[in-house]
């Protein structure tokens, strides 16, 4: 049983899908495990410290994928690297597959089994592969620490002889995984913090973080959460009350970090151009849903933006920006994941095709697209 990890080709992706730490658990499973040399340089992993784990060093992509049983990816590989697989491979990664019929499409062609880890059941069993939880908390934290290097005062009240400085307001939207750690981030820093979101759950957890809760509560609110935990859209003439009352806070803020995300949909509009401009210069956005649309209007995927003064943050994969980080909590779900379909004692891949966990993730098999949410 071949395990293989190629290096990410994107440049703008710093994380790896194994660590040693990994390997050894994978070698102790009893597979063999082929990393492409340089994968892991970009998470500070080096290829003596994979080799010291067990794992065999390849050269180039075509040697690691050739003849693997699991590929380990970090995002979708291109239709070429696909193409490099074994038939019936399985490739396990955050295949980020809505919107990329082509793409998907290409690795069922492959004859790749894909298995999307962004579709993972938010279950008790699965919490340890939820590749969407521990990088949210990764991007939350980050998303504090990239606003604080560009605003130009200091985040706690100070009281000094030479006088005193206030402490910095930070409101927080969205307080699903990635918020409630900005949130606790901003109030270790020394922040003032408050938060709003649609779901009436997050009113206690964003409490219980010593932050305000800032939200029209009404009918609609109380209603406002599907089953799975998700946010439900919100009618027009919600958004327009909260949209008022969101508008009167900013104005007071020195900084706003925006996480407000709808699974399968683009992100939700927040903050318009005329509540940044309310905002007093020197003020910082984070917008963390850039990449799905953006909450902020006028943030940029990929760009800091300067607008009357106030910056508007719009990086990518803010994950990434903790690559060791997010590298050490990746591998790990991913592990999780791949230890299910492995038989322990014949030491043998053995994939549980009924298991609801491969139901909820598999997106192609057979050279077909398979996943419910992907068919045409
Ligand atoms: P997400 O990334 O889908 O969305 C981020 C947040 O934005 C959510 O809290 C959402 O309610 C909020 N939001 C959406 N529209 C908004 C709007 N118009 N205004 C303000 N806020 C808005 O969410 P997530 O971080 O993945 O978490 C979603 C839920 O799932 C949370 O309750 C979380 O605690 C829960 N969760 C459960 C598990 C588990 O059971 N294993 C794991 C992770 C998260």
């Amino acid at each position: 049983m071949k395990i293989a990890v190629p290096m990410e080709r994107d440049p703008a992706e710093a994380r790896v899908a194994a660590t040693p730490d990994t390997v050894k658990k994978f070698k102790g499973l009893g597979a063999e495990v082929v990393v492409e040399t340089g994968a892991g340089l970009k998470s500070r992993i080096l290829d003596s410290e994979y080799e010291a784990a067990g794992a065999t060093i390849a050269p180039d992509a075509a040697s690691v994928w050739s003849g693997a049983d699991i590929v380990l990816t970090v995002r979708r590989p291109s239709a070429e690297a696909a193409a490099l697989a074994k038939r019936g491979a399985l490739l396990i990664g955050a295949l980020d597959p809505y919107g990329q019929q082509a793409a998907v499409q290409a690795l069922a062609d492959a004859g790749l089994t894909a298995f999307s880890m962004e579709f993972m059941p938010r279950i008790t069993r699965a919490q340890v592969m939820d590749i969407l939880s521990s990088q949210a908390n990764l991007a939350g934290y980050r998303a504090v620490i990239d606003g604080a290097a560009e605003y130009d005062r200091a985040f706690p009240m100070m009281m000094t002889a030479a006088g005193t400085v206030s402490a910095a307001k930070v409101f927080v939207m969205g307080a699903g995984v990635a918020g409630l750690q900005a949130i606790a981030t901003a109030r270790r820093l020394g922040a003032v913090v408050t938060a709003t979101d649609v779901r009436p759950a997050a009113k206690e957890q964003v409490a219980s973080l010593g932050a305000k809760f800032v939200a029209v509560e009404d009918e609609e609110f109380k209603q406002a959460e599907t089953a799975a935990g998700y946010a439900k859209p919100m009618s027009a003439e919600y958004q327009a009350k909260q949209a008022a009352l969101v508008a009167e806070h900013i104005k007071k803020q020195d900084m706003v970090i925006t996480t407000a995300l709808i699974p399968g949909r683009p992100a939700p509009k927040l903050i318009t151009a005329a509540m940044v401009a309310s905002m007093r210069p020197g003020s910082v956005l984070v917008d963390l849903a850039v990449e799905r649309g953006g909450n902020i209007e006028g943030s940029v995927p990929g760009e800091v933006v300067t607008i009357g003064g106030v910056k508007i943050l719009g990086h990518l994969n803010v994950a990434g920006r903790v690559a060791a980080s997010a590298s050490l909590l990746y591998a790990k779900n991913l592990f999780a994941f791949v230890e299910t379909m492995i038989d322990k004692k014949e030491k043998t891949l053995a994939v549980n095709y009924e298991d609801e966990l491969v139901k909820a993730t598999m997106i192609t098999r057979d050279g077909q697209i398979v996943h419910p949410s992907l068919k045409g």
